[in-house]
Formats: structure tokens, C-alpha cells, sequence
């Protein structure tokens, strides 16, 4: 079956984010880790399985003009699987410079697209994200006056997205404002006409709240592109007269080991690790120092996990406490502690893997990416929540077995994450939640 919306993300967390979102109004999702090559059979397979799929790039910081090719590469990829619309993801705070790249992406998607009109919202109330008059407003205050107008890569200093999106594009930024968006479909596609006739080819649009989003998914049924944070997901499934349902976040059962590899120092994972250890479940600690003196510690872990009973999940963990991390950074420096680790964590999860292990939860962002790239995995299928925003995905190795795989950046997930999460996929009891 053609898959309906294709979806292409500026980052890994967006992606999962905007994958997350479209599951919970009931459309079936799967996020592919970059464009897949062209031979990727598991890619295609995948997608067929699902009403959505969500490309995620690494685009938001990267040059203009290199973030337009990967758009347009993942554009191709998409449109080859039947995509009947278009959704380019970006921050729900507009993350931008005046050189890019939310506007170069979204004029270079609406040429090849051939469109001459879209629209752009940031919107996202449920997360604190509002745009009125076509200001964003992050939390309480204007974006300009919020945190961002210190970040570093993408500093926001200007809250109005009619003239941050005009500064980076040669098309005309118009405005839909809230009293169409509160009028219904018909008074935001009459709005929507106004503007064209007068050139506007991309409308910013305000949102105040998910109603708002509603009323706007409806109305951009007919673009063949949307461009918007991860809010408007909510509006679009019952274009496709898709509503919310917990089919939508099933998973094949899982099968084999369980293992947690846990390469996080954030404070939410130390307290989880603890909680961990506390239950006297089977631990392995990596010790950096070790492993720098070349001592085969990714091998001693996975031999360790192996004798195991094969009912117990095994945690394997670089986690330690933030002295103990200053002690290791002063002896190796950061960057080569932090390389060093990872590697020996993506050895770890190759060898638990040919090992049996088929549940594997990841703690860390940079430690799941090097794991997932370890493990050759281009596709996750997203299944149900374990905490907000850290889903369990279904995943197929590239010799065909399949993977549950949970991805949790650093300070994600309650104290009892790693046995919730086991619970959640039914094979541990709840009595130890
Ligand atoms: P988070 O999502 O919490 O930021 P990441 O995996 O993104 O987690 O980053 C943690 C970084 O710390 C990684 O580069 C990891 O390799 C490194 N690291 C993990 N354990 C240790 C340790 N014991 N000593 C030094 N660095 C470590």
C-alpha cells in the first residue's frame, strides 16, 4: 500500500517527535535514519507497512545549500512510495538564521513540488508553543525574549515569523491569522486565496491551540506540501479519515534476550541505573580507564550477558557518577572518553545481538546513534509511548531478524524507566514499576 504523508525532519529527535505524534492520531508510522539508498529493500518494505513515514535528516544546521539536496533526495525517495503529501518538519522555536534553512528547504520543496503555496506554523500549544499574529510564543513569552535568543548555532532573536521566514526566501510571506484559523476550514482556504491572489506563496499561520491545528489540518487537505513543527500532525490523519486509535502503536511480539546499554551520564539515567542495580538484576560496569589501558571490555560485557538466565534483562552501562566522568575526562580528555565509550558500547550491542539479545533499550543520544549505526538499522517502526516522547520501535536487522529497540536521550524517562520499559512490551510483571 502507498503510504499517505512523507514527512521530512531537520534533526533525529524532531523526526521521532513528528513519528510520535502521527502514531497518537492514529496513523501508523515508521522513521528511516537518513534517505535510504536506493537498494534498500527493508526501507521500502517498511514503509508499505505504514500510513506515514518520517525521513530524518541532520538539515538544521548544516549549509543552506546542503540541507536543500537532502531535502530534495528524501522528497524523491518519498514520492517513488506513493506519498500523496508532503510535511518538512522543523523546530517548533523556528531554530533558523537568516541564511537558512527552513526557507531555501520549503521554496526548493514547493519547486519541485510545483506548488506555488504553502504554510508554515510552528504551532504546538500541548508543548508550550503558540504563534498569534504570527509571533511565537515559547511558553509565556515571546520567542525573541525566550532562552533562544542565546542559542548558539541558531540564535532567535526576532519573534515574528512573517519577517524571520521573508528574510531567508525570495517568495512572499503572508499571514493567516487566528480570527480565520478560529472561523473554520473555509475561512482559512478563503484567507488562503486572498493571499495567493496578492503572491504570497507561503503563509505563516497562527495556532493558539490544538482546535486551531484541527481546523488548519483540514483546510490544507489539498497541498500537496505542508511545512510546520510537529504540532500540526494532529490535524492531518482524518484527511485520510484516519482517527486516533492503539492499533496504530502496535508492534509484532517481541521475541529473544532484553538488554539496556546505558552510555548517559545525565542525571535522570544515573537515578535509573540506580534504580536498576537496587532490583539485583544482572549489571555490567564499562570502565573507561580499563578500556583505554586495552583491556577487550566490550567482550568480557557481552560474555557476561550471555551466561545470564536467558528471562532476565542484563544492563551494561558507561553511566557513572559526574565526579567520576570529570576524573575520567581530566585523565583521556572529553571527546576521547566520550569516542571511546561509544565505540565500545556499539561493539557491546553488535555482540549482545548475535547473542540472542532482540529488546534492546538505548540510554543516551550520541549512544544511540552510534548504536543504531552499529547495528546497520535504516528504519524504526514506532510503537507505543514508554515516557512522552520515548517510544518502543520495532526494527529489522539487515540479516532480516527483527529488533524492539527503545531510544531515550539523556534526561528522559521516570527513575524506573528500564524495568517500565520491559513491562510495557509484556514479558517482565508490572510489580516492580
Ligand atoms: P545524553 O543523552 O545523556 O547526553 P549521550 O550518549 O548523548 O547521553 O552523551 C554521553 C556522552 O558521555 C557520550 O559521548 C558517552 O560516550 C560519554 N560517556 C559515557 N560514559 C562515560 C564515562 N564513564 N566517562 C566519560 N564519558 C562517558
Amino acid at each position: 500500500m502507498a503510504i499517505r504523508l512523507g514527512c521530512i525532519a531537520d534533526d533525529f529527535t524532531g523526526a521521532t517527535d513528528l513519528a510520535n505524534n502521527l502514531v497518537r492520531a492514529g496513523m501508523r508510522a515508521v522513521q528511516l535514519i537518513d534517505v535510504p539508498d536506493a537498494d534498500d529493500e527493508r526501507a521500502v518494505r517498511q514503509a508499505a507497512d505504514a500510513d506515514a513515514v518520517v525521513i530524518a535528516l541532520k538539515s538544521r544546521t548544516v549549509p543552506a545549500a546542503d540541507a536543500v539536496a537532502a531535502s530534495l533526495r528524501a522528497l524523491a525517495w518519498l514520492r517513488a512510495q506513493g506519498a500523496e503529501q508532503i510535511y518538512f518538519k522543523y523546530c517548533s522555536t523556528f531554530d533558523s538564521t537568516p541564511a537558512g534553512n527552513i526557507g531555501p528547504v520549503t521554496e526548493a520543496l514547493m519547486d519541485a513540488l510545483g506548488t506555488d503555496f504553502t504554510v508554515a506554523t510552528p504551532a504546538f500549544p500541548d508543548n508550550g508553543r503558540t504563534v498569534f499574529k504570527g509571533h511565537l510564543f515559547v511558553g509565556d513569552v515571546l520567542l525573541g525574549e525566550s532562552g533562544m535568543r542565546h542559542h548558539p548555532l541558531t540564535p532567535m532573536t526576532d519573534s515574528n515569523l512573517v519577517s524571520v521566514l521573508g528574510a531567508q526566501t525570495a517568495r512572499t510571506v503572508g499571514l493567516i491569522d487566528h480570527r480565520a484559523v478560529a472561523d473554520g476550514p473555509d475561512a482559512i482556504l478563503a484567507r488562503a486565496g486572498e493571499l495567493r491572489a496578492d503572491g504570497v506563496g507561503i503563509a505563516v499561520v497562527d495556532g493558539v491551540s490544538n482546535d486551531d491545528l484541527v481546523r488548519l489540518g483540514a483546510a490544507v487537505a489539498g497541498l500537496p506540501l505542508v511545512t510546520a513543527g510537529s504540532g500540526l500532525a494532529i490535524g492531518l490523519p482524518a484527511n485520510w479519515g484516519i482517527s486516533p486509535t492503539p492499533a496504530a502503536a502496535e508492534l509484532p511480539p517481541p521475541t529473544g534476550r532484553r538488554a539496556i546499554l546505558s552510555g548517559s551520564v545525565s542525571t535522570a539515567t544515573n537515578g535509573q541505573v540506580q534504580a536498576f542495580l537496587r532490583t539485583g538484576r544482572p549489571a555490567f560496569p564499562v570502565d573507561p580507564l580499563r578500556v583505554a589501558a586495552g583491556d577487550d571490555v566490550a567482550g568480557e560485557a557481552v560474555a557476561f550477558a550471555a551466561r545470564q538466565p536467558a528471562d532476565e534483562p542484563v544492563l551494561v552501562y558507561s553511566t557513572a557518577s559526574p565526579d567520576t566522568v570529570r576524573a575520567v575526562q581530566a585523565r583521556l580528555g572529553a571527546a576521547e572518553a566520550g569516542d571511546l565509550v561509544e565505540r565500545t558500547l556499539a561493539r557491546v550491542a553488535r555482540g549482545l545481538v548475535e547473542h540472542g539479545v532482540r529488546q534492546l533499550v538505548v540510554a543516551g543520544g550520541e549512544t544511540s546513534g552510534a548504536v543504531v549505526q552499529a547495528l546497520g538499522i535504516t528504519g524504526l517502526r514506532i510503537g507505543p509511548q514508554i515516557d512522552p516522547g520515548v517510544p518502543w520501535c520495532a526494527a529489522v536487522l539487515p540479516g532480516g531478524e527483527p529488533l524492539h529497540i527503545a531510544l531515550k536521550s539523556g534526561n528522559f524517562g521516570g527513575p524506573d524507566f528500564f524495568t517500565a520499559s520491559f513491562a510495557l512490551l509484556g514479558l517482565l510483571d508490572g510489580a516492580d514499576r
